[in-house]
């Protein structure tokens, strides 16, 4: 592709970006594809010769976006709000157009320390006291630090990682100091690591995202699961962690970690961080806080019912809900960067670096990053802290019309409480019993969006099947709200007379 290909390409590309902003709504929201669809409709390999862009063009808008979901419509109330924004396309546009690959601050440490500067501009946007951030000019000394990593996933694997690592070291050191020193040290070490590690149980509650699951499956330690009910609005309290804390420990095993939820996924609820946090001392526990999709929100100071949070070891924000920014862009921040760091620290004589700086790669898997600081950097120039608060406050209030709408349309039941712009629906007839109503609520989903004209995310919390309602366009107006509710009015009465039939 030559520089006039590029730029007659990249104007093509301009104009598709900001007729999406413009006509949201101009194909339909949802997708008739079936498996293997596109699939078989795709050579079975790439052209041997080179094709211009403009044909390539055409089979990506024909058959690859118009086909696909439309994330970015006003009537997708799937998920939480998802990020894009123009400084987020742009900053993309850099990011790849500069090629870096980022191993380690020497590769390029305008990369390394951008990352490490953002970590403290958001989180003094967002409110997270000081002792996680980055303090001096020796960023690696500080105790408080963190990471731009891929996703909430990779962060929440990461803390476990770095929680089982620092237990096993405190539970060797106990039992070096317990025994005599002719044992074959070397063996001993290893077997015990492992005789350790096989005693090793981390907490969640059933409401905690399953990203926690995979991480204990991943991390070969046991996953509890922690019951939670109606009346604490379905978050996590002490009593039923210790419970179950207590019972482990007297069964031999060695609690290591517990993981928090502010704003699970099914409906934004929280665990009772405070009451919760007295269990770190008493059982020598990691903390971790997993904010993935409520953290943005907190960068409006009366959203942030985050007490207790000064307390714990770690946490994770996704930027890329929340925040206009796109995939994939998650915070991670830690009072213990040292004792984290250890888990991840290799030194391999290729990458030796010149200077000092806070090295990406030391906080988890990757070693290759792309600059997905400039991302951050660019949204929070542009925007500034008060645009993000007015954007984050236009889209709850979005979502609380929109609910004032839906809750109160004949058969339509509320479930839980809103939280942070998201409410959960059930389908509701009179006389109707838990599983007439799941059976029901799940029916009337599948219907809305088979339609074709709008979207919702399933989900079940502990037993009851919900419809959950996000609006997540950025620029969603009132008219969008109200168009949706028309639709979905609709909708419900065409569903009614089928179940009637
Ligand atoms: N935690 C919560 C509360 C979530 O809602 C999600 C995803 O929706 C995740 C973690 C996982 O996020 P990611 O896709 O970034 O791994």
């Amino acid at each position: 592709m030559t520089e006039e290909e590029f730029m007659k390409a990249m104007r093509k590309v301009i104009e598709f970006i900001v007729d999406l902003y413009r006509n949201p709504a101009k194909h339909p929201v949802s997708t008739d594809m079936r498996p293997s669809d596109l699939f078989s409709l795709l050579p079975t390999a790439a052209p041997e010769n080179p094709e211009t862009f403009d044909v390539v063009w055409t089979d990506f808008y024909e058959i690859i976006f118009k086909k696909g979901i439309q994330w970015q419509h006003p009537q997708f109330h799937s998920f939480f709000p998802c990020g894009r924004s123009y400084p987020d396309i742009l900053a993309e546009t850099i990011i790849s157009s500069l090629g870096n690959v980022g191993f380690n601050w020497s590769c390029n440490p305008t990369l390394a320390e951008l990352d490490t500067a953002m970590v403290n501009w958001m989180g003094r946007a967002l409110g997270i006291p000081e002792h996680f951030l980055f303090q001096g000019a020796d960023t690696c000394e500080s105790p408080g630090g963190g990471w731009i990593a891929d996703t909430a996933s990779d962060t929440i694997f990461c803390a476990v990682m770095a929680a089982r690592h620092i237990k096993v070291q405190q539970e060797l050191a106990k039992f070096n100091a317990e025994e005599s020193e002719s044992t074959d040290q070397t063996r001993t070490k290893h077997e015990r690591t492992a005789e350790i590690t096989s005693r090793l149980v981390a907490y969640g509650s059933y409401e905690c995202h399953s990203s926690f699951e995979k991480a204990c499956l991943m991390a070969g330690v046991y996953c509890r699961h922690v019951e939670v009910f109606a009346e604490d609005d379905y978050g996590m309290r002490r009593a039923e962690v210790e419970r179950m804390i207590e019972k482990d420990v007297a069964a031999g095993l060695i609690p290591f970690y517990l993981q928090i939820a502010l704003g699970t996924t099914s409906t934004a609820t929280s665990d009772h961080l405070e009451e919760l946090t007295g269990l770190k001392e008493k059982y020598d526990i990691w903390m971790h806080v997993d904010a993935a999709y409520a953290g943005s929100a907190w960068i409006v100071p009366s959203y942030r019912n985050n007490a207790g949070i000064d307390k714990i070891d770690s946490l994770n924000v996704n930027l890329h809900k929340f925040f206009l920014i796109s995939t994939s862009v998650t915070l991670f921040w830690t009072t213990r960067q040292r004792e984290y760091k250890e888990c991840f620290r290799v030194h391999p004589v290729y990458l030796k670096k010149k200077a000092g700086g806070n090295d990406p790669r030391d906080w988890g898997i990757q070693l290759s990053r792309r600059f997905k600081s400039l991302k951050v950097y660019m949204l929070l120039r542009t925007y500034g802290i008060n645009g993000m608060r007015a954007y984050v406050n236009r889209i709850i209030k979005m979502t609380e019309y929109m609910e004032t709408l839906i809750v109160t349309i004949p058969n339509i039941l509320k479930f839980g409480k809103t939280h942070y712009g998201l409410f959960c629906i059930q389908y509701h007839e009179e006389g109707m019993s838990q599983d007439e109503v799941n059976e029901a609520t799940n029916s009337l989903w599948e219907f809305l969006n088979n339609s074709r004209k709008m979207l919702f995310t399933h989900s079940n919390v502990r037993g009851h099947d919900i419809i959950r309602v996000a609006v997540t366009l950025e620029r969603s107006t009132e008219k969008d709200v109200e168009d949706s509710v028309a639709i979905f009015i609709q909708l419900l009465e065409k569903f009614q007379h089928l179940r009637k039939d």
